[in-house]
């Protein structure tokens, strides 16, 4: 992929960002309650790209240590975002944090999302279909990765300039990680194996815990469906693409 190229795709994510967090300063209810069901869309998008898409092309390269470095991306997102950081969690923040935690988790998202970057060159590396699935992917939980942070940064007591300020970073590392995967020898070798793991978190560990106890159809029928359109578009890419 060539730097324009990934100079484009990451801002197109990044742009996601920003409408998050505006969702948030000029609290669109009607918006946010669209941005709760996207997080159980994008899990089960995120989860089926990860095990489906992404894990098999990482292990088709690096056969032994490819697994260790899913592993090590998996790890990496738990000590930034959730180690190191003293509250943090996915979708609206509804009560009071700390200057202190909203910074921590500023920066332990920073780290997710310069992956978020790296996802989308490194799948392009391996194809085209995979490239836009890991676009498509990425694009999806942007927005409530917009929503996370400027309501963390409201939540703090900061200004919604500064609420929108964060997101617009995190959408920088973004276009960022593009970027660097097609330049860094040590992403264009593991990027992928990084972003499997990293992916996995995501879907996993940071979306699905939002919505899993909450009383109603329609999260669990995103969910699925989430997976269900992975399984769909990547189908019809390859029709297409073959
Ligand atoms: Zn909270
Ligand atoms: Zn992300």
């Amino acid at each position: 992929m060539t730097v324009p190229t990934a100079l484009a795709l990451g801002a197109a994510a990044a742009a996601a960002n920003l409408a998050g967090a505006f969702a948030v300063t000029r609290s669109a209810r009607f918006g946010l309650r669209f941005i709760e069901t996207l997080v159980a869309f994008s899990a089960g998008f995120m989860l089926a790209l990860a095990l489906v898409g992404a894990v098999p092309a990482a292990l088709a390269t690096h056969p032994f240590e490819g697994a260790t470095v899913i592993l090590l991306g998996y790890l990496l997102v738990h000590l930034s975002q959730h180690t190191l950081t003293p509250h943090f969690h996915f979708g609206e923040e509804t009560h009071a944090v700390s200057h202190q935690a909203s910074s921590a988790a500023l920066i332990g998202l920073l780290l997710h999302t310069f992956f978020d970057g790296v996802a989308i060159a490194s799948g392009f590396q391996v194809d085209v279909a995979l490239g836009v699935l890991f676009f498509v992917a990425i694009f999806l939980h942007k927005l409530p990765e917009g929503v996370t942070i400027s309501s963390l940064v409201l939540a703090s007591g900061d200004s919604p300039r500064r609420a929108v300020l964060s997101a617009g970073l995190l959408g920088a590392a973004t276009i960022v990680g593009a970027i660097l995967t097609t330049q860094l020898a040590f992403l264009i070798e593991y990027g992928l194996a990084l972003s499997a793991g990293v992916t996995l978190y995501v879907g996993a560990s940071n979306l699905v815990p939002e919505f899993q106890g909450k009383r109603t159809w329609r999260l669990p029928l995103a969910f699925f469906a989430g997976a269900g359109a992975f399984v769909g578009l990547r189908a019809l890419l390859g029709g297409l693409l073959a």
